[in-house]
């Protein structure tokens, strides 16, 4: 692999020594009402070098430019596509790809990109129609959702390129969406049966802004104001007036995120178009919430579902990343609109942890979710997967806002080595040579390139986990705190060609002492990375990444230090893990303190690259408790939920679920290594009208052990104190109970299992049992 980068590192800096002119998209026919506060810069002006330009190089020569686009057409060339939603792919691809071209000057991608939009063009109907359904299945399920992708596909592919030719295909979508839905009589209602109360269709509001824009067609306008009527129907999503009433995004519909934050984008768009103050309110309030309450420290906006305040689960859909990348978008927004660094700041932090955590670290492959903990679930096939088609576009955009202008200067905000060539409010040019290992090394060096002397500021992003940046112009210390209202350092003064700024971020590492699902355990951050304990960097003194703990919060015992990454965690030339000081989880039986055992951490972007278990939370200290914790589990039916019954967390119960009746269920863990056993808690998962519990009519619950490795299971006690359950009453019996089978001597075991029978509730044909968790002491 580190051969395969450093290849695509040399072919990436030959392509863009080759750009022979910057490319000018085409302009928008209406102006927009409000000005961006900083610009969206075309992807050709900003060339990086350094860990981002590695990703973003990967990103296309290893994703993009080998994508097999017969595929992506094949739903619309022979319909209908093989699942509902197979017509959003391409459109994302052009989106992606155009961009990825913009960036590279790359002549092989250029022929690609010509090529699908023409192909795509040729799929569409005689009335306008370019999805993958069926005449009697149109306008049902992810029918306009493919529109939408294909309307900012190809939009973005005209702007770029200035071959004009699909913007009449553009139109003639725009003209069938507006003639078909509308609150006109004998047209469709646009959210009545649709996916996520309508968040999904409604989405195209982002492109059918951008076809206003680029066409001057008012009637495009009016089917955007349909839309937002729409939304506040008695069936709509009520996405506008939630946010601003109740400020939460849980509230709003069905809290679907990824439907929902497409939604906002649009929504954002539709602000520049036409300046209602109103809209901007509503996504500054979904914004705030979602930093403060539904974050994951990974920079994942949320499971895939918004849900209750800190309701954060480890298991299950976590950090999906059609919702990074909408995320990302969200966060790019309203950086242009409002020039503020805060922005800037969750888009380093998102970029860095969550969407280069879920690209394979060669660009080739994606993970539909990426826990913090887990293994990486890296895909390279499209089908079925909404989000192998979506993190291309994420790593595509980072050229459009790393670095920037605005209305007093150039602005930095992501650092990386390249080079941005910018063009100033008044049409001067200036060029912005950065030099950095950031984020392996704290020493930043900018020079600036200008023809003659200009006198405008130069904003840096000063990183907030930062106790003590520094920045120096042409070696003189510069007093940089306060930051400005924006949140950016301003060197405003006469530049000259030649000048240099040099900025220094302490990197340091940080712990973050967890709390509800995370409680007990303790996250390692450096500079801008979290980190991850990785099962393949454990070497054999912890046995296996369950057995590893840190000793205390204190960052002196853990003794975090950077060094340079072994060959198989290689990633960029520049690639660093990180020792600290781990403790075994299990105390020693002599009752002795454990000695510190140096191990390596990686950054969770690259955590698990090679297909290992990693871990973001690590157990706080060594522990007598939990036996089970973390330790291989498995039931007797595998049901309809992922959660976990070793984890720690209650809430991420599983159950045995598979329609049908069965005598007997149970929930098992078996132990890595022997250990010896005194008391078993079993923890309920949750009622349901149709079963969850044990039936304690047909016996109380047993615990039963292995004593030899894969040994047969022995019945050694009973949950005596389980409620008396029949099959259809669950006797008041709660999610998150516990109920405790205490040993009358210890007993060395290989595993424990619960088992009963399982209740059937009101639907006696079937029958299931749950478990929250089981713990063993
Ligand atoms: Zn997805």
């Amino acid at each position: 692999m580190i051969k395969f980068i450093a290849g695509l590192l040399i072919a990436f800096n030959a392509v863009s020594v080759t750009l022979s002119s910057e490319i000018t998209p085409l302009p928008d026919k209406v102006a927009c009402v409000v000005a961006d506060r900083q610009d969206f810069q075309i992807p050709d002006r900003v060339q990086l070098t350094g860990w981002l330009g590695t990703r973003i190089a990967a990103n296309e020569g290893n994703r993009l430019a080998l994508v097999d686009t017969d595929r992506l057409l094949e739903g619309y060339r022979k319909r209908p596509g093989r699942q509902t939603w197979d017509g959003e792919h391409v459109g994302k691809w052009l989106h992606a790809a155009t961009l990825a071209w913009v960036n590279s000057g790359d002549p092989a991608l250029r022929a690609k990109l010509d090529e699908t939009a023409a192909e795509l063009c040729k799929c569409q109907l005689e009335d306008g129609y370019l999805g993958t359904y069926l005449e009697k299945d149109r306008w049902t399920r992810w029918d306009v959702w493919a529109h939408k992708y294909n309307l900012i596909g190809l939009m973005t592919y005209v702007r770029y390129t200035g071959n004009l030719a699909p913007l009449s295909c553009c139109r003639r979508m725009g003209d069938l969406l507006c003639n078909t839905f509308g609150d006109e009589p004998g047209q469709r209602d646009i959210i009545n049966g649709t996916w996520h109360v309508g968040m999904a269709p409604t989405s195209v509001l982002e492109p059918m802004v951008l076809l206003y824009r680029l066409t001057g067609e008012k009637r495009y306008l009016d089917f955007c104001n349909y839309i937002l009527r729409a939304w506040e129907q008695p069936n709509g999503p009520k996405i506008i007036s939630t946010l601003l009433t109740q400020k939460r995004v849980e509230k709003v519909a069905n809290g679907k995120a990824y439907e929902m934050l497409s939604c906002l984008n649009g929504t954002l768009e539709y602000y520049r178009t036409v300046g209602d103050p109103k809209i901007l309110e509503a996504c500054l309030n979904a914004w705030k919430d979602i930093v403060e309450n539904r974050l994951y420290l990974t920079g994942a906006a949320t499971s895939e579902y918004f849900r209750d305040d800190l309701d954060l689960p480890n298991a299950a859909l976590v950090g999906e990343t059609c919702v990074t990348v909408t995320w990302i978008q969200f966060n790019a927004q309203l950086l242009r609109l409002t020039g503020e660094a805060r922005f800037a700041e969750h888009l380093e932090y998102t970029v860095f942890n969550q969407l280069f955590g879920a690209q394979k670290c060669d660009g080739s492959a994606w993970c539909n979710t990426v826990r913090g903990d887990s293994k990486k679930p890296y895909a390279s096939a499209l089908d079925g997967n909404c989000c192998l088609s979506s993190g291309p576009r994420g790593v595509a955009l980072i050229p459009t806002f790393a670095v920037s202008t605005d209305a007093a200067g150039a602005v930095v905000n992501l650092y990386d080595a390249g080079t941005a060539k910018l063009t100033l409010k008044d049409q001067t040019a200036v060029t912005l040579a950065i030099a950095t290992r950031y984020p392996a090394d704290e020493q930043i060096r900018i020079t600036v390139g200008l023809a003659g002397d200009k006198k405008f500021a130069l904003k840096l992003r000063t990183a907030a986990w930062c106790r003590e940046p520094s920045v120096q112009v042409n070696g003189q210390p510069l007093a940089i705190t306060p930051a400005g209202p924006d949140g950016y350092v301003a060197v405003q003064r006469s530049w000259k060609d030649g000048d240099e700024v040099n900025l220094r971020f302490k990197l340091e590492p940080r712990v973050v002492v967890g709390d509800h699902n995370n409680s007990g355990k303790l996250a390692v951050l450096y500079g801008p990375l979290l980190l991850a304990a990785d099962a393949a960097l454990l070497g054999d003194q912890l046995k296996g990444l369950k057995s590893v703990a840190l000793p205390s919060a204190d960052l002196a015992a853990l003794a975090v230090t950077p060094e340079p990454a072994p060959d198989n965690y290689k990633t960029w030339p520049c690639a660093q893990v990180f020792r600290v000081n781990a403790v075994p989880r299990q105390a020693s039986k002599s009752g002795q303190p454990a000695t510190a055992l140096p191990i390596r951490l990686v950054p969770f972007a690259d955590a698990g690259a090679g297909g290992s278990n990693f871990k973001v939370w690590m157990p706080i200290g060594q522990t007598e408790g939990n036996l089970l914790l973390e330790e291989r589990e498995s039931r007797s039916r595998r049901g309809n939920i992922s959660g976990s019954i070793t984890d720690g967390d209650p809430k991420t119960f599983v159950l045995t679920f598979d329609d049908k009746a069965a005598a007997e269920d149970w929930f098992a863990v078996t132990l890595a290594a022997p250990a010896e056993l005194r008391r078993v808690v079993f923890v309920h998962g949750k009622t349901f009208h149709h079963g969850g519990w044990f039936n304690a009519s047909a016996g109380q619950p047993q615990v039963q052990v292995q004593t030899a490795k894969k040994g047969p299971w022995e019945t050694v006690g009973l949950l005596r104190d389980y409620p008396a359950t029949t099959a259809t009453s669950a006797a008041g019996l709660n999610g998150g109970e516990r109920f405790t089978c205490q040993l009358s001597k210890s007993v060395e075991v290989y595993g424990v299992r619960v088992a009963g029978k399982p209740a059937s509730g009101d639907a006696p044909l079937q029958a299931f049992a749950s478990c929250g968790e089981l713990l063993a002491e």
